[in-house]
C-alpha cells in the first residue's frame, strides 16, 4: 500500500470535509495516481496531521478529504534558523529544498555584498510563491510536519534574532573554531540556533564586523572551501545531529 502526504493550509479538524485545490487534486489523481486503498495523510505544516478518507467528485476533477483523528506532533527541541546569504540564479531553489528536508525551522535569504543583487531589497511575490512551493513539496517528500517560515530577503542589519539563541557562522577565517569543539561546549543544547552561511563571494567586511558584534561563533567545516550550498546543508545537518532529536 502506498503512503502519500497531503498539504492543506486549512486546519485539520477530525471529521470534517475538506475540498483539495485543483493543483493538489490533478498532482494526486493524474499523477500520484492515487488508489481507493492507498493510505493518505494530511499535515498542515504546524505539526497537525491526521490519516483520512479520499473522495472523489462525480467528474473526478477534484478530491474531498476527511480527516481521521488528528495528531499533534509537539515541535522540535532544535529550532535551526538559516542565515543565508542569498545566492545567484537558482541556487536558492535547491537551497530551499534541502534545508527543509533537514527540518529549517526559519530561513533567512540575506542580501549580501557579494551575493545575488547586492544589497537591494526587491518585493518579488512570485519568486515568494515560489519558494513556499518548494518548501511545501520538500515537507511532503522528507514527512517534516514542520513548514519552515521564510523570511523575506533583508540584509544582515535588518534582522531581529530572538533570545535567547546559540549563533554559529559557517567561517573561512583563521580563528574559526572546529566544529566539534562547538558541540563539545554546548552539549546539551535546545531551541533557537542561528546558522549563518556566506554567498559565494562570502561575506564582506562590514558583515563580518556584525555578525562578530551579534555574537556568532566562526566555525570551520573543514580545510576545504565549499559551495554557500554545502556549507549550508553540512552545518544544518551537524547540528541536528548533534542536537537533533534525529538518533
Ligand atoms: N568565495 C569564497 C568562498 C565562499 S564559500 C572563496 O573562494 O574563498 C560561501 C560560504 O560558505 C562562506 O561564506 C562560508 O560561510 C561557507 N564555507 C565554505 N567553506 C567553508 C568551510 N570550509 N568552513 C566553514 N564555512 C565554509
Amino acid at each position: 500500500m502506498a503512503h502519500f502526504y497531503v498539504y492543506v493550509s486549512d486546519d485539520i479538524c477530525e471529521g470534517q470535509p475538506l475540498r483539495l485545490d485543483p493543483a493538489t487534486s490533478h498532482h494526486l489523481l493524474r499523477v500520484l495516481r492515487v488508489g481507493e486503498n492507498d493510505r493518505i495523510t494530511l499535515f498542515d505544516g504546524r505539526g497537525k496531521r491526521a490519516d483520512c478518507i479520499l473522495r472523489w467528485s462525480a467528474n473526478g476533477r477534484w478530491a474531498e478529504v476527511v480527516a481521521g483523528p488528528v495528531e499533534h506532533v509537539p515541535s522540535p527541541k532544535l529550532r535551526p534558523c538559516l542565515l543565508q546569504g542569498l545566492p545567484k540564479g537558482a541556487a536558492m531553489d535547491e537551497l530551499l529544498r534541502r534545508a527543509t528536508e533537514l527540518g529549517a525551522w526559519e530561513i533567512h535569504p540575506v542580501l549580501c555584498r557579494y551575493g545575488d543583487g547586492g544589497l537591494r531589497p526587491t518585493k518579488s511575490p512570485s519568486r515568494e510563491l515560489r519558494w513556499r512551493a518548494i518548501a511545501t513539496a520538500a515537507c511532503r517528500q522528507s514527512r517534516n510536519p514542520f513548514l519552515p517560515t521564510i523570511c523575506q530577503p533583508l540584509p544582515l542589519e535588518k534582522i531581529s534574532l530572538r533570545s535567547p539563541s546559540l549563533h554559529i557562522v559557517a567561517s573561512l577565517e583563521a580563528d574559526a573554531r572546529p566544529w566539534r569543539e562547538v558541540v563539545g561546549h554546548f552539549s546539551e543544547f535546545a531551541g533557537d540556533v542561528y546558522l549563518a552561511v556566506g554567498p559565494e563571494g562570502d561575506f564582506a567586511p562590514e558583515e563580518q564586523h556584525w555578525l562578530r558584534q551579534n555574537d556568532f561563533l566562526p566555525v570551520s567545516l573543514g580545510t576545504r572551501v565549499l559551495t554557500a550550498e554545502t556549507a549550508a546543508m553540512t552545518l544544518l545537518a551537524a547540528a541536528q545531529l548533534a542536537w537533533g532529536q534525529d538518533p
